[in-house]
C-alpha cells in the first residue's frame, strides 16, 4: 500500500490530462496548473458554490493573492435569513441576493461540478443554460435539459455545494410541495398565495373551496418553518385582510412537525414564548404530526397525515423539513483516489469530514488512519468537521469562509491553527414585529428582539446597494403596505 506522502507527492507531480476538452480549456489548463505557473503567477483557487460558504470565500480571497474561479449554477448568492421576507413582499426579492460577478472574480462558469478528477486536479463541469431560477425547486435540482460539459483545472479546491432538501421519499412532496431555499422558490411561493386568494374572491368558489385554498400547511418546525408561517400571518393580517375582508375567516395557517416541540435550538422560555404568541395571532402548531403523502386534486392539494383518516385540503404546502446530501457529494464519497482510498464519509449526515483546517480527510480502509487531501478543502452545509460537529447554519459557512480565505491570503492555507467557531446565538422572527434571541443561557424576546433581528441582519447583508434597499424596502412596506401584485 502506497504511503499517504508519497502518493501526495504522485498527485503533485502529475500533468494536466486535457484529453477532450475543449480548446479554450486546454489553454487554461496547460496555464493554469500549479507545475506550469510561471514564478509570480497567482495560484489559482476554483471554488464550487455560490453560497454563504463560497461566495463568502471569494469574497474574503484577495484578488492580488490567488486567481478566484468561481463555480456554481446560480448567478447570485442568497441572503437565506431573508428569503422568508421575500415570500410575502415584506422585502422584494432582489434586495436578498447578491450577483456574483459583482465580485470581480478571474473567472466564474454558470454550471455545476459534475465529477472531480483528484488526481489530474481536474473538473467536470455542465453548464447551467437554463434560468437561474429555471432548476431552483430545492435550490440546486437540475432540469431536464443538459447544458454542456467541459473541464477546468484547479491549483487548489474548495468544495462549498451546500445540501439539497431532503424529502424523506414522502410521497408527492417532491412534484407538489414548494421548497424555501432560493428565490425562485420565494416567488414561487408569493405567487401561489397571492393566486389562492384570488380564487378564493371568485363568485363561482364555494366556502368549502375557500377553506382548502386558504389552508397554508408548513411541514418543519424549524426556523425557517416558523419564520414563514409568521411572515404569513403578517401578509394576511397587515395587508390581505384590507383587500378581502371575507375571506380573513377561511384563513388557516398550519405548521406540522413530526416532533414533540418546534425551534428545539431554543430554551424552552423561548420556544414557550413562540407557541403563545402563534396561538395569538391564530397559527396553528401541530406537534408529533408525520405527513405520509401529498396529492394534487385541481387547484386543491390532498395531504394524508398519519393518524388522521380524512385528507387534509390545502392551497400551499411549503416544505422545510431538513437537508440530503448533495449528489456532487455522494459521487465523490464513493470515488477511489489513487493512493487515498475514500473520502471519510460522516455517518450521521453523509457529508464530507474534514479535519479543523477545512482539509478534506480520506482513508484507505474503514477506521484506517485519515489523511488529508492534498489541495481539497470543504467548507459549509456539505461538510463535517471532525471532533467538532458545528451545526448546517449560515454563521458557520460564513466563518469557516472567512478563516479559510485569511489562510489563502496568508500564502499558508495548511499551517498550524485551528478554526473556533464563534456562536452568535439563534434568532428566529414570529410576526406581529416579534422575536425570540438565544444566546447561550440569554434569551430575548418581544419587540427588543425583533429590532435585535433586524438590524443583525441588515449589518450582515453583504453588500451596500442591499444595505440601503433593505431599510428603504421595509419603510416602503410600513408605510404603504406590500406589493400583493402577481408577476
Ligand atoms: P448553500 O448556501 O446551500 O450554497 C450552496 C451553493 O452551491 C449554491 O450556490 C448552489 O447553487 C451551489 N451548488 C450546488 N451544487 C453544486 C455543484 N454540483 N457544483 C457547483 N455548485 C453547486 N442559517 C443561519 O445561520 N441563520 C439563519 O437565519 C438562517 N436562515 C435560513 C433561512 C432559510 C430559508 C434557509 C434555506 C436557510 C437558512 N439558514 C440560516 C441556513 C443557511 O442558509 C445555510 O446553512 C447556508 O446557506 C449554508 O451555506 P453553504 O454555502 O454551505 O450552502
Amino acid at each position: 500500500r502506497m504511503s499517504a506522502k508519497r502518493a501526495a507527492a504522485m498527485l503533485s507531480g502529475t500533468r494536466v490530462a486535457v484529453g477532450t476538452v475543449p480548446s479554450y480549456t486546454r489553454a487554461q489548463s496547460t496555464t493554469a496548473s500549479s507545475q506550469t505557473r510561471n514564478p509570480g503567477e497567482k495560484e489559482r483557487v476554483v471554488i464550487l458554490g455560490s453560497g454563504w460558504a463560497g461566495y463568502g470565500l471569494a469574497q474574503t480571497i484577495k484578488p492580488s493573492k490567488a486567481s478566484r474561479v468561481l463555480i456554481s449554477p446560480r448567478s447570485h448568492f442568497v441572503f437565506t435569513p431573508l428569503l422568508a421576507s421575500t415570500t410575502v413582499g415584506t422585502l422584494e426579492f432582489r434586495a436578498s441576493i447578491e450577483p456574483v460577478r459583482r465580485l470581480g472574480l478571474d473567472e466564474f462558469h454558470q454550471a455545476w461540478a459534475s465529477d472531480i478528477d483528484f488526481a489530474n486536479k481536474t473538473i467536470r463541469l455542465e453548464a447551467n443554460t437554463m434560468s437561474d431560477t429555471a432548476g431552483s425547486k430545492t435550490s440546486t435540482l437540475k432540469g431536464p435539459e443538459k447544458g454542456p460539459e467541459f473541464d477546468i483545472t484547479y491549483d487548489k479546491l474548495v468544495i462549498a455545494v451546500g445540501c439539497y432538501s431532503q424529502t424523506f421519499g414522502t410521497e408527492g412532496v417532491a412534484q407538489y410541495a414548494n421548497f424555501l431555499r432560493d428565490v425562485g422558490d420565494a416567488r414561487a411561493i408569493r405567487l401561489k398565495v397571492l393566486t389562492a386568494f384570488e380564487k378564493a374572491d371568485l363568485p363561482s368558489t364555494t366556502d368549502a373551496q375557500r377553506g382548502e385554498l386558504l389552508n397554508f400547511a408548513i411541514v418543519g418546525g424549524g426556523p425557517t418553518g416558523i419564520e414563514f408561517a409568521a411572515e404569513l400571518h403578517d401578509l394576511v393580517h397587515e395587508d390581505l385582510a384590507k383587500l378581502y375582508p371575507s375571506l380573513v375567516p377561511f384563513v388557516r395557517v398550519t405548521v406540522y412537525d413530526i416532533a414533540p416541540k418546534v425551534l428545539p435550538m431554543f430554551d424552552q422560555t423561548l420556544a414557550s414564548y413562540a407557541m403563545d404568541l402563534f396561538k395569538r395571532q391564530g397559527i396553528q402548531v401541530k406537534t408529533e404530526h408525520s405527513l405520509q403523502s401529498i396529492r394534487r386534486d385541481g387547484d386543491i392539494l390532498r395531504l394524508r397525515i398519519k393518524g388522521q383518516d380524512a385528507e387534509v385540503g390545502a392551497g400551499l404546502l411549503v416544505w422545510s423539513t431538513g437537508l440530503m446530501q448533495n449528489p456532487l457529494v455522494a459521487g465523490l464519497l464513493r470515488q477511489d483516489i489513487p493512493g487515498f482510498g475514500r473520502i471519510v464519509e460522516d455517518a450521521r449526515t453523509g457529508g464530507i469530514t474534514t479535519d479543523g483546517r477545512m482539509r478534506v480527510l480520506a482513508q484507505q480502509a474503514p477506521g484506517g488512519p485519515r489523511v488529508p487531501l492534498p489541495d481539497v478543502y470543504a467548507i459549509g452545509d456539505c461538510t463535517v468537521q471532525e471532533e467538532h460537529r458545528l451545526p448546517a447554519t449560515a454563521q458557520v459557512a460564513s466563518q469557516q469562509a472567512t478563516w479559510l480565505g485569511k489562510r489563502i491570503n496568508s500564502g499558508d492555507a495548511d499551517g498550524e491553527g485551528e478554526f473556533k467557531f464563534r456562536n452568535w446565538g439563534a434568532m428566529a422572527y414570529l410576526g406581529s414585529k416579534r422575536a425570540i434571541h438565544q444566546h447561550g443561557a440569554d434569551g430575548l424576546k418581544g419587540w427588543p428582539a425583533w429590532i435585535l433581528w433586524r438590524t443583525a441582519y441588515l449589518t450582515k447583508s453583504m453588500s451596500w446597494r442591499n444595505k440601503l434597499k433593505i431599510p428603504a424596502q421595509w419603510l416602503i412596506t410600513a408605510l404603504f403596505g406590500r406589493d400583493i401584485s402577481r408577476f
